[in-house]
């Protein structure tokens, strides 16, 4: 090994793997175990009361999964992470660390709608209360933030247009506050953005999306920083106060700058249960080492298919912040210099009907709902995901009745053309 830093792609593939110590296999083993033989009873004892590291049960940790939790910490330059069965996982153990019935997280108005509806309903059942802002106006979340607000969440590329948000203009909310700025960061991956470099305390992933990548796999990522100081203020005291189940440690005092990812896994994983199967761990970290190439393609695809559509008699509008001339494309040269994702919405002149057959007569996209595939993935918001919501609303939420949602693929861009081509003469 020389002194160089890895850079990203060589993390990608290499990051938390080394051959198996017992029999030397190259690609990391899949663990399939529910739990793991003790040395001794003193070796038992010291992993229960965490004086050891060491495996116990999967539902807490797992070989399969540390490499993945290892790789992802590194490609987000966090100090350490957690995975977990899923993206709504990942933000659910993050909030229960911080959280408690009556205190508040402040989230941006525009979010994946799986987030939309795991904030509004469940945890208001759990007595956590939600405040939202406005993603593009930073000065929204400073007049939002309360004595009760414990957490920011937002989005670094959100759904469904492919908005590019200003993280460091959050996160200086968030550090006035006192709070720590969770950023979900699933549409852009590590290789188009690391909201850490811009101030994030917390990222969290649907690893399902573009770090899996192939659309097989449900799994969800937590990264920590080291960044934020949970004891100040005794504002967390998940972190801060000691642990009757651990002989009275303090998370925080013990574990230091990777106090927030023990938190999540030896009490949120611990008490909550979503562990994610070794299997997802091994099909996500495998799809992990082609990041870099399928998000560049991802990207330099989806730019292509834009122009086509900007430029088409039946297309309205496209919303690409990639394109020259989008409201977000400064930004995105900013925060996303690479490309600016895969996922963007465009209107049709045809409204509602248009949507609808469009999504009819397209051969080579899939109908569905889903972002982050190898193949192009194409949905009508206002008749699916979003059909619940009154006009109105969907119009806020970025899902009018003539809005259809992408997600290119990596297919060749001349294919993906051709068939929208033919679907929107049809
Ligand atoms: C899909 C998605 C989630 C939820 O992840 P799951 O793995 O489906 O639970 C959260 N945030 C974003 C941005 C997503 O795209």
């Amino acid at each position: 090994m020389t002194d160089r830093l890895p850079g990203f792609s060589t993390l990608a593939v290499h990051a938390g793997a080394q051959p198996d110590p017992t029999t030397g296999a190259r690609a990391t083993p899949i663990y399939q175990t529910t739990s793991f033989v003790f040395n001794d009873a003193d070796h038992a004892a010291s992993l229960f009361g965490l004086q050891a590291f060491g495996n116990i049960y999967t539902r807490i940790g797992n070989p399969t999964n540390a490499v993945l939790e290892e790789r992802v910490a590194a490609l987000e330059g966090g100090t350490a992470a957690l995975a977990v069965a899923s993206g709504h996982a990942a933000q659910v153990v993050v909030l229960q660390q911080l959280m408690r019935p009556g205190d508040e997280v402040l989230a941006a108005r525009k979010l994946y709608g799986g987030s939309i509806n795991q904030f509004t309903h469940a945890f208001k059942a759990f007595g956590w209360n939600v405040a939202w802002a406005d993603p593009d106006d930073a000065a929204s979340f400073e007049r939002a933030v309360t004595p009760h607000t414990k957490a920011i969440f937002i989005e670094s590329i959100a759904n469904p247009a492919g908005s590019i948000t200003d993280i460091e203009a959050i996160a200086a909310v968030a550090r006035k506050a006192g709070v720590p700025l969770i950023v979900d960061n699933t549409l852009a991956s590590p290789y188009l953005i690391k909201p850490i470099d811009h101030g994030a305390d917390i990222v969290v992933h649907s690893a399902t999306k573009f770090l899996g990548g192939h659309g097989n796999s449900l799994g969800g990522i937590i990264v920590d920083a080291g960044t934020f100081d949970w004891a100040k203020d005794n504002k967390y005291p998940m972190l801060s106060e000691p642990r009757p189940e651990y002989h009275g440690i303090r998370i925080q005092e013990t574990f230091g700058n990777f106090a927030f990812a023990i938190a999540c896994r030896v009490l949120g994983l611990r008490d909550l249960g979503p562990a994610i199967s070794p299997f997802n761990a091994f099909m996500i970290l495998t799809g992990i080492e082609t990041l870099p190439l399928r998000m560049q393609k991802h990207c330099d695809n989806a730019k292509a298919v834009a122009e086509f559509l900007s430029s088409h008699p039946a297309v309205s509008a496209v919303n690409y912040a990639g394109l020259p001339g989008d409201r977000y494309n400064n930004l995105q040269r900013k925060y996303s210099p690479k490309g600016a994702g895969a996922v963007f919405t465009f209107s049709l002149k045809g409204g509602y009907d248009a949507g609808v057959n469009l999504v009819s007569n397209l051969k080579l996209f899939s109908h569905l709902a889903n972002v982050g595939d190898t193949r192009s993935l194409v949905i009508h918001p206002a008749s699916t995901t979003h059909s619940q919501l009154d006009d109105e609303a969907k119009v806020r939420s970025g899902a009018a009745p003539d809005v259809v949602r992408v997600s290119i693929g990596i297919e060749d861009k001349e294919d993906l053309i051709a068939d929208l081509d033919q679907a929107l003469r049809a």
